[in-house]
């Protein structure tokens, strides 16, 4: 009798390394299986949710397209692996590990419940959480030496996509899960869809991902992070095309430096996920306390509710931090230095704790990562091992006028200052009444004055920083 292999799939939407599917296409027949969260309502979606939602769907085809059926179920994951397993006599279970502290959880009961053999394997990262440490055993705490190590250790290639699959087949499945018009305008699904982003990315655009890379007004990083988040495309792929274009451009004559720190730059930057999965599998509890303790006492203030939506809207007064809240509202996407900007104005300019700009990120980040996630408001908000440290407190104006030297990024999110010229765009309330009504720009009513003034807010930020240093 032919083994029947259920591979359970979670944000491992892909034919290609994917170590869960490989290994039971070479054991039996495959019957892919995805469980929808019973807490999901409609109601309370993300948009990652919503993203994750058109991931399944272009699997599905996928797998359609080759004969086989997703099934598709709802409930609590062991009770439904458990019917399954009763309903098309499995003999094993088949998926890759999450990382999430509280789906590892369910996982390790899965594993020690369910009445058929499970395996395993690590799929979603370049190496394993827990395997690069220092000569003590600990984690680092330091990305540079986190890095460092990592850079050194032959990462796993990729496994091809298996030759053929014995799908089981069934009735089609009905599914009521919910996807965005508005978000499939600006993200497009499917392992398809980012393998041609990837290549695009490495044959267009990798040479200039140093230069450019921090500036938003540019088209010059990847926007693979839904497509990671999801599993559509592993790291070790990335990885590995981007060693092997390495090593081309270094065999070629009159090789060009600037692509070599390119691509240098962009592994490290696709190891900062690594970083991220290693402090997060370490420390759960960073998902919503400081990974540092002392910064439990830290005076944040009272919440204001006002300035909190203010921010969320985008509507500051300081053009960097509400182009990038508008850009995150409409696309779900946000830039990486815009994040870090308004994060920064959130936690120091308007001394809100952290956990109210994680959340919101949460909610709207299209790409939304857990550990990444975490990781990235530890580190503006100086509560992380490694992290900015507090007291360098990001100036928007200047980080602005820096990183959009055109007024690029901020005339395409805030339309309402087009006309200002650029010197004026960073600071609108600077300008003069005469520029201004040029521009037809009445500050107050078509633009906000800033709602707190920048050198007021450090003062204040770093003044609560001293007490929390002193333990007032
Ligand atoms: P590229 O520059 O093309 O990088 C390639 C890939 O490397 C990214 O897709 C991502 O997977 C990884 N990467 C790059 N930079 C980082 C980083 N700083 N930390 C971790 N991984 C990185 N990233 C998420 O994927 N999900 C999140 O929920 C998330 N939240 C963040 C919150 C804050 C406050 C900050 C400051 C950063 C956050 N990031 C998050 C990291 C980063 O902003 C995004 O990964 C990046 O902007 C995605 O765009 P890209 O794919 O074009 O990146």
């Amino acid at each position: 009798m032919t083994n029947k292999i259920i591979v359970w799939l979670r944000r491992d939407f892909r034919l290609m390394d994917n170590p869960a599917l490989y290994h039971a296409a070479q054991d039996g027949i495959v019957i892919p299986v995805y469980i929808h969260k019973p807490s999901s309502s409609t109601h309370n979606l993300t948009n990652s949710d919503l993203y994750h939602h058109q991931a399944v769907f272009a699997f599905q085809q996928t797998i359609k397209n080759q004969g086989g059926t997703l099934l598709i179920r709802k409930g609590n994951p062991e009770m439904i692996l458990t019917e399954i397993v009763k309903e098309v006599d499995a003999s094993a279970l088949y998926f890759n590990y999450s990382y999430d502290p509280k789906e590892s959880m369910t996982d390790q009961k899965i594993y020690e419940n369910l009445r058929i053999p499970v395996q395993r394997f690590h799929s979603s990262l370049l190496t394993e959480p827990g395997t690069i440490i220092n000569k003590q055993g600990n984690p680092y705490k330091v990305f540079t030496s986190f890095w460092k190590n990592l850079r050194a250790l032959p990462i796993k290639k990729p496994l091809l996509q298996p030759k053929a699959i014995n799908w089981y087949k069934s009735e089609p499945e009905e599914t009521d899960l919910e996807t965005s018009s508005k978000l499939r305008n600006y993200w497009k699904a499917g392992e398809t869809a980012a393998l041609e982003k990837w290549r695009y990315f490495l044959q267009n655009q990798l040479t200039d991902y140093q230069e450019y890379r921090n500036f938003p007004g540019i088209d010059a990083t990847s926007l693979l992070s839904p497509h990671l988040a999801q599993g559509e495309i592993t790291p070790r792929l990335i990885w590995h095309e981007t060693k092997e274009t390495l090593e081309l451009i270094s065999m070629e004559k009159g090789l060009s430096h600037r692509h070599e720190e390119s691509a240098e730059t962009f592994l490290k930057q696709l190891a900062w996920r690594d970083f991220a999965y290693h402090q997060l599998v370490e420390f759960p509890h960073i998902i919503d306390q400081p990974l540092q303790s002392s910064y439990l006492t830290f005076p944040w203030l009272k919440k204001d509710e006002v300035a909190l939506e203010k921010w969320k809207y985008g509507i500051t007064g300081y053009s960097l931090v509400d182009a990038g809240m508008r850009e995150l509202k409409e696309t779900g996407y946000m830039h990486n230095r815009v994040r870090m900007v308004t994060a920064s104005f959130l936690v120091k300019h308007l001394l809100t704790h952290w956990l109210e700009g994680q959340a919101y990120f949460e909610k709207h980040l299209v790409d939304h990562d857990i550990a990444n996630n975490t990781l990235g408001w530890q580190w503006v908000a100086g509560t992380g091992f490694d992290s900015s440290p507090f007291f360098r407190i990001f100036n928007p104006v200047k980080q602005a006028e820096k990183f959009d030297p055109d007024g690029i990024y901020i005339r395409k999110w805030l339309p309402e200052l087009s006309d200002l010229p650029t010197k004026y765009l960073y600071q609108p309330s600077e300008a003069s009444k005469e520029i201004l009504k040029q521009a037809s720009v009445e500050i107050g009513q078509d633009y906000p004055a800033p709602i707190v003034e920048h050198t007021f807010a450090r003062e204040r930020a770093l003044e609560a920083f001293q007490r929390m240093k002193k333990g007032d």
